[in-house]
């Protein structure tokens, strides 16, 4: 029998190498966690979950969270991560839409959730290790000698729920062929190897953390230092014994603000990535100045894995996301029109390759209208492609502002206003105009001490940028509201902003 994705991943495994690394320096080997994960599938195949049943996981990261993501592959289940923070309604939606067979949740709030799985015929396990009859006491009276069960290509790996920056949260259905091509060519993009040690402080539920660090470490037979979350001086200690990070930009800024980053502190570090959001063309070029190594910002989405990234070896420059993958194609085309557009022309960004997932789960309408004609998938994003071939994301459709019928890109906005003295981040988002019908609004964190008011941004501005670019309005806060994987929840803003220029 033939499984496709764990086939390759048993293939690179290094016996008794170490695959997961803990403080303490305690280890799991690839044989520990291979083992382990037989057991687990043999579990689950004991509660009678079959290949194509769904097993929704709500728990903390750990070794074992991460193994019973392998042992679902090992069995066929079709794997459905879910974010640590929903709550208990937000959980009861995912069920109901998802209708898993399985459900493994934290002992705290088994109860809970048995309530509102249970009528939707799901059984739900913990993953606790307090003896109470966890899936992992089931485990470990399995054998470890588990079949893995057949899974073709095109056979359902996982769901992932998309992040619902731009709306309601849709699952994105990903197959083992997906998967295993895309973590593959990272892994040969970033010349990944059996030598190399990740440091993965992300979490195991968004494509990030799990598809791209977990995926990549395994089919190169690599090890993480598993950390259950972003802690700067943690990283930064546990660097000299590492020689790659994959972070969301807010990593890097926080950084950034440690006094311990120097080129020394990362000698041994040869990769620093970043995605999920927009990385600052400052954070970049600050980063570099620190430590005498570039970022390599790479972009992809729930939907389409990794879909760019920039060169290993070649210049990786700041404000792009490189180069399409090898096997992944990019166009852009007129958004109206859906043209394609010559190199420099900002449209919707497309994408078609091994990498694009296999739909909407249970959304058929809505998954035919996010694919063109001829199989591209309209991403939503909002880019460009320049003479050089790197791609540069401008937006996203949904948060491009309309002012009195011009077409405004929030970030280039938001680039000009970043560039002045004392603000330290900004966000631009439109808000209903009853003249303009939506008023360009920006959404300023002022520096520490910095004495900036609105007239002193708008004068900046009023040079820099077209008349009908400019902000209507300059909003200060403390913070942006931000996801888990930091990006800024400009639907948050444009609510909490609705009513700002409503005539009274
Ligand atoms: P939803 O689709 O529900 O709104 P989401 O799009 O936030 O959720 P993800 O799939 O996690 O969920 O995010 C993918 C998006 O993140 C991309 O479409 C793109 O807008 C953005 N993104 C990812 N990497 C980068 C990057 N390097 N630079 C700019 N934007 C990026």
């Amino acid at each position: 029998m033939s499984n496709h994705l764990f086939d390759a991943i048993r293939a690179a495994a290094s016996g008794d190498a170490p695959f997961i690394r803990l403080s303490g320096g305690r280890t799991w080997t690839y044989d520990d966690a291979l083992a382990f994960s037989g057991r687990i599938a043999s579990a689950i195949d004991t509660l009678g979950i079959r290949p194509g049943d769904r097993v929704a996981v709500q728990v903390e990261k750990s070794p074992e969270a991460l193994i019973l993501y392998l042992a679902c592959l090992r069995s066929g289940a079709v794997y459905l991560p879910l974010n640590t923070a929903y709550t208990l309604a937000e959980l009861a939606y995912f069920i109901g839409d998802a209708e898993p067979r399985l459900v493994v949740v934290s002992p705290s709030v088994r109860e809970s959730v048995r309530k509102v799985a249970e009528p939707h015929g799901a059984i739900v396990e913990t993953l606790g290790t307090d003896g109470t009859g966890s899936l992992l006491d089931l485990a470990r009276e399995e054998a470890a000698d588990f079949v893995d069960a057949s899974c073709a290509a095109d056979d359902l790996a996982a769901i992932l729920y998309t992040s619902g920056t731009t709306g309601r949260s849709k699952g994105a259905m990903l197959t083992h062929g997906n998967l295993l091509s895309n973590a593959m060519t990272l892994r040969d993009c970033w010349r990944v190897t059996a030598g190399d040690r990740l440091i993965h402080a992300l979490p195991l539920f968004h494509t990030h953390g799990l598809f791209v660090a977990t995926n990549v470490t395994l089919l190169a037979g690599a090890s993480m230092f598993l950390l259950p979350k972003f802690d700067p001086d943690e990283v930064l200690s546990l660097m000299p014994e590492a020689t790659m990070l994959m972070g969301v930009p807010t990593f890097y800024v926080r950084l950034l603000q440690s006094p311990r980053l120097d080129s020394e502190a990362v000698a041994s570090m040869r990769l620093f990535i970043s995605g999920s959001a927009p990385l600052l063309a400052e954070t970049h070029v600050e980063f570099r100045k620190r430590t005498g190594q570039a970022i390599l910002e790479r972009y992809g989405m729930t939907e389409t894995n990794m879909n760019t990234s920039n060169p290993y070896d070649g210049e990786r420059i700041a404000g792009t996301v490189g180069f399409p993958l090898p096997g992944v194609t990019v166009r852009v085309t007129d958004p109206t029109t859906g043209a394609a557009l010559p190199a420099e022309e900002t449209g919707m960004i497309e994408i078609k390759g091994p990498n694009v997932f296999k739909g909407y789960w249970r959304m058929p309408e809505k998954t035919a209208a996010e694919f063109t004609a001829d199989g591209f998938f309209i991403s939503g994003d909002l880019g460009k492609i320049d003479r050089d071939g790197y791609v540069h994301i401008v937006g996203r459709s949904k948060d491009l502002v309309i002012s009195g019928g011009y077409n405004i890109y929030p970030k280039e906005v938001e680039g000009e206003i970043d560039q002045l003295e004392g603000v330290a981040e900004s966000a631009v988002i439109g808000v209903p105009h009853p003249d303009f019908g939506e008023g360009v609004t920006a959404i300023v964190v002022r520096k520490p001490e910095a004495a900036l008011d609105e007239s002193a941004i708008l004068g900046a501005l009023r040079d820099r940028l077209a008349r009908y670019k400019q902000p209507k309005r300059i909003i200060f806060a403390d913070d942006l509201p931000r996801n888990t994987m930091g990006k800024v929840q400009k639907n948050l803003l444009r609510q909490r902003y609705a009513d700002l220029y409503a005539r009274t």
